[in-house]
């Protein structure tokens, strides 16, 4: 073995150092393991162990073997952490965590469902305020956050297509790639075809890669598409944390215009619908209707006395309907892009300050001037058209 590896230090150039290496045995006794090691002054290791922090040898398939990736969730989900950032941030948080670590793991290995759930659910419950021990109420289904903008999720994306995007790019770098070493490798283990049938010779990780492709092409992802499918991934990936005030204020806005499309916000109706002991579901505002969405943004006089502003600045009458149909209304008016976007986030805007002003109300009875609250809405929606990469909301307004 000493005379291969020097062999291989003549062809390549590398020359192996002993004292820094170990020997792993399969299927030998660990006590022959020891005299060879003795023989040759390395190291003896027993399977399995670490190489760039990666368990070698062990089954992906138990649990256990994912404890340090849970690990590094419940370090950055503990404590004040979590509960201190603005949506934004937990968002950003959220799509982060998992970091180079995950990736790791979750480039080579398959997530069993136990895992993918117990991560998700973490993710969840911090996404919605609370932490490791503490549940707060979820508002909307966890899959409907997940989802892309497009069909009018967050674009958060699931740990569960992460995994499968960055297994699949095995198939694809095989491919294009042909040449690597690696992929010398798997073709002279598993055969000439492997990368195109996405066939396994024999059990062990690559059989596992290959069954996660074979997935992902009955759920319909075909070649074509998987360059397609790869950026999308890289959309999934850390994104460097941005602390401008505007950025957070933005999102949070987003946030809650995505749940009040949804009627996922916590007004007294909604609560008392999730079972939370409330005391009354009145208006605390003007004591004469109740405080659910409908009422809040059409009917009570106190957050929707700024109409009488808005609708002269705008130069049209915005109808009196739900949030919802409000944003259908529009759409059958003569406007350009331009005025479209400027409606729509006055009206985003108007939306904001209503359920700001009701938790001012209710909270500490607290009553902002219509003049006031008129002045934010101008100013704030100015800075949303005039960064308009902030509006990401537009994209998922259909409420689906
Ligand atoms: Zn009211």
């Amino acid at each position: 073995m000493s005379n291969a590896l020097g062999f291989f230090y003549g062809v390549s150039g590398h020359k192996i150092n002993f004292q820094k290496s170990s020997i792993i045995g399969v299927g030998v006794c660990q006590e022959e393991i020891g005299r060879l090691a003795y023989f040759i002054g390395c190291k003896a290791q027993n399977l399995p162990f670490k190489y760039l922090g990666i368990p070698i040898g062990g089954s992906a398939k138990r649990v256990s073997f994912w404890e340090p990736v849970f690990n590094k969730f419940k370090k950055h989900f503990s404590g004040w952490k979590a509960i201190l950032f603005s949506i934004g941030g937990t968002l950003t948080l959220i799509k982060s965590v998992l970091g180079s670590l995950g990736n790791y793991f979750l480039s080579i290995y398959r997530m069993p469902k136990s895992v993918v759930k117990t991560l998700e659910s973490l993710r969840c419950s911090v996404f919605w305020g609370g932490s490791l021990n503490i549940r707060k109420i979820h508002w909307i289904n966890w899959n409907t956050a997940l989802a892309s903008k497009k069909v009018g999720g967050l674009g958060i994306g699931s740990l569960n297509v992460l995994n499968f995007s960055l297994l699949y790019k095995w198939r694809w770098r095989g491919i294009n790639y042909r040449d690597s070493l690696w992929a010398q490798v798997i073709l002279d283990i598993h055969g000439k075809e492997c990368f195109y049938n996405m066939s396994a010779k024999s059990n062990g990780n690559w059989n596992n890669i290959v069954a996660a492709n074979k997935h992902v092409h009955t759920m319909g992802i075909r070649s074509g598409s998987v360059q397609e499918q790869l950026h999308s991934m890289v959309g999934l990936l850390p994104r460097d944390l941005d602390n401008s005030d505007d950025r957070w204020r933005i999102s949070m806005i987003n946030h809650f215009v995505w749940r009040l499309l949804r009627n996922g916000i916590p007004t007294n109706v909604n609560l008392f619908g999730k079972g939370v002991d409330i005391s009354t579901v009145r208006c605390n505002l003007c004591d004469s209707g109740i405080d659910d969405t409908s009422h809040l943004f059409r009917h009570c006089p106190f957050t929707c006395d700024p109409r009488s502003k808005i609708n002269p600045w705008v130069h049209h009458n915005i109808p009196d309907e739900d949030p919802k149909d409000k944003l259908n209304w529009y759409k059958g008016l003569h406007l350009t892009n331009f005025q479209r976007q400027v409606l729509e986030a006055i009206m985003l805007m108007w939306w904001w300050h209503i359920w700001k002003e009701r938790n001012n109300g209710f909270h500490n009875g607290h009553h902002t001037s219509v003049d006031d609250t008129f002045t934010s809405i101008v100013s704030l929606s100015f800075l949303w058209v005039s960064n308009r990469d902030w509006s990401i909301l537009l994209i998922g307004m259909n409420g689906k």
